[in-house]
């Protein structure tokens, strides 16, 4: 049983685009495919959706699915996505693949340690919705307008005429409940629901992908919560008074307990319902001591705009960038910065 598929594209990439997209799949011995580094459930789902429907088909041929981070691993709070064992390190990527794939990266940089397979491969196909997407690719499925990367992987397999299964469609509704912050952000249009729809169609648990990623943590992480949130500042006159609000998770605050980086990710969540601010930030130290900073907006400020001009990227209403230096300086940049949007 399943939805039928909704009549025409639901993007607003090109048909030849597309059509040029699957030629080059149909006709390759092999597929590498690559997401973004650090991934998100957008980038590995829309990744490994695409490589387990690729895997599934009758006389398939090879794919290779990976990220270029270095130490090559799955962050923890992703290990529930289906198709992992068809994912391989970094190190054994080639060199120049025949026909390539990036998923839901904004630019070549982004991909890391398979940045140079990507500029060597002999087609790339860039499928992304990040508005600062230049198009890197000799192939470019670009749609800002696009929730997710995993609307766009969705309309791959359906145009390679793969039907859904439960491990394909587990992968892209992860990457559609992220990406549309649980269907709330501005880009959840009816389309949207509608993927949705067919995607638990195929029998999936909207459940298992909330609980995996939202709603559950190692009792520590309660302790990390209160001292990120305990350091909270209000800037009021930020933004020409639509106030900035801002916080970091250190990795004092984590080391206690060992906690993973990406317990920190959802800080944010809380730290942007503030009513006085219009930008949320929290700045997170990683393993090295580097800062990844995320950033979010409600209504007025490009927050997109902001982190690209501090050499990081994004959308509107989310985005981020690395610095490395006192956090301090990271925001007293951001104020600058924000003064003259
Ligand atoms: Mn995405």
């Amino acid at each position: 049983m399943g939805l039928a598929r909704t009549t025409g594209s639901m993007t607003t990439c090109s048909e030849a685009d597309w059509s040029s997209a699957v030629k080059l799949i149909d006709g390759a011995g092999q597929v590498c495919l690559a997401c973004h580094v650090r991934p998100d459930a957008d980038a590995l789902g829309s990744m490994l959706a695409v490589a387990v429907a690729l895997a599934g088909r009758p006389g398939s041929r090879t794919v290779v699915a990976s990220f270029g981070d270095d130490p090559f691993a799955v962050p923890g709070i992703l290990s529930f996505l289906p198709g992992q064992s068809l994912l391989s390190s970094p190190a054994d990527y080639p060199d120049r693949p025949e026909v390539m794939i990036s998923f839901d990266a904004a630019s070549v940089d982004r991909l890391g340690r398979l940045a140079g397979p990507a500029e060597a491969a002999g087609a790339l196909i860039v499928l992304d919705h990040h508005a600062s997407n230049g198009g890197f690719g000799t192939v470019n499925i670009v749609d800002p307008a696009a929730a997710a990367t995993a609307v766009l992987a969705a309309e791959l397999i359906d145009r390679m005429g793969i039907r859904l299964t439960e491990d394909i469609a587990l992968g892209l509704y992860a990457g559609l409940v992220t990406d549309t912050g649980s269907f709330k952000y501005a880009a959840t249009t009816p389309q949207v629901h509608e993927l949705a729809a067919r995607l638990l169609a195929t029998g999936i648990e909207p459940g298992t992908v909330a609980r995996e990623l939202y709603d559950r943590a190692p009792f520590s992480y309660l302790g990390m919560l209160a001292a990120a949130l305990g350091r909270a500042v209000l800037e009021p006159s930020a933004a020409g008074g639509l106030g900035l609000v801002w916080t970091t998770v250190t990795r004092a605050d984590r080391e206690p307990a060992e906690l993973p980086l990406e317990l920190a990710e959802s800080v944010i969540d809380v730290v942007r319902k503030t009513d006085e601010a219009e930008v949320a930030v929290v700045l997170k130290e990683d393993d090295a001591g580097n800062w990844q900073v995320s950033v979010r907006s409600k209504a007025a400020v490009d927050v997109g705009a902001l982190c690209t001009a501090l050499g990081g990227g994004g959308h509107a209403r989310a985005a981020g960038f690395s610095f490395a230096g006192h956090p301090g300086e990271a925001v007293a940049a951001m104020l600058r910065l924000l003064d003259r949007q």
